[in-house]
């Protein structure tokens, strides 16, 4: 009997490499459950202002002197984003009209990807352009490591990983473009005072919440990433 990898299954058994799969697997579960609940928290503390998400994100955009923003309501919960190349402001059901300081945060923090957007923050500029490159390398990463692997061709596999690194420098950029983004939000609300400082520390708690989804995407495509190298290496070694 063969396994996935053309090895004789019951001579290497249980490929262990697969852990750090389930590891990756395991870290999102739980930063999206944090994310829900830290969310849900605070969307039940209404904010001193009573100004609502849409509200409070007209209001960071004008204070930043950002006039060509529109904002506009999109379907779904969380949902909420950002896209440069429309300047659109994208406000999901349970941020637009809630006056919550979760729906608060949110808002702002979508507002800090605008700000970016506005300033020419490198990070953002770079994910981009590098945007197209990614979808596609992400697409036939995959495809090639599996054919690499059927006809037995490493240099097939070693191009495949090559693509599937390219495809994960995408999440990897994220991270600081969604870190400053929330900086740049908590900023705007300090300086103008929109939020008392106990709301703030609020607002942090769910910006940070959000954030740490973008960590564990990034490192659970790292840890697969570990783990087609280790099962490529192990395929050179045994060839020898
Ligand atoms: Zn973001």
């Amino acid at each position: 009997m063969y396994g996935y990898y053309g090895y004789p299954m019951m001579y290497y058994g249980f490929d262990w490499t697969y852990i750090l799969v389930l590891i990756g697997a395991l870290l999102s579960i739980a930063a999206s459950h944090n994310v829900q609940a830290t969310f849900e928290k605070f969307a039940r503390v209404q904010s001193f202002s009573g100004l609502t998400g849409a509200q409070a994100a007209q209001m960071i955009l004008e204070r930043n002197n950002i006039t060509n923003v529109k904002i506009q309501g999109i379907s779904g919960n969380l949902t909420d984003n950002y896209v440069p190349s429309r300047k659109i402001l994208n406000l999901s059901q349970s941020t637009i009209n809630s006056t919550s300081i979760a729906a608060i945060g949110v808002a702002a923090h979508e507002c800090g990807h605008a700000i970016q957007d506005a300033k020419g923050y490198q990070p953002l500029v770079l994910t981009r352009t590098i945007s197209p490159l990614c979808a596609i390398a992400s697409k036939v990463s995959l495809p090639l490591i599996f054919f690499g692997i059927i006809i037995s061709y490493t240099p097939l596999i070693k191009l495949g990983i090559i693509a599937f690194t390219i495809a994960i420098s995408m999440q990897l950029l994220t991270l600081p473009v969604e870190f400053d983004a929330s900086r740049r939000a908590v900023q705007t609300l300090a300086d103008y005072g929109m939020v008392t400082d106990q709301e703030l520390s609020g607002i942090k708690s769910v910006l940070t919440a959000a954030a740490l989804t973008y960590v564990a995407a990034a490192a659970s495509s790292v840890l697969q990433l570990l783990r087609l190298v280790l099962i490529t290496r192990n395929r050179d070694n045994r060839r020898r």
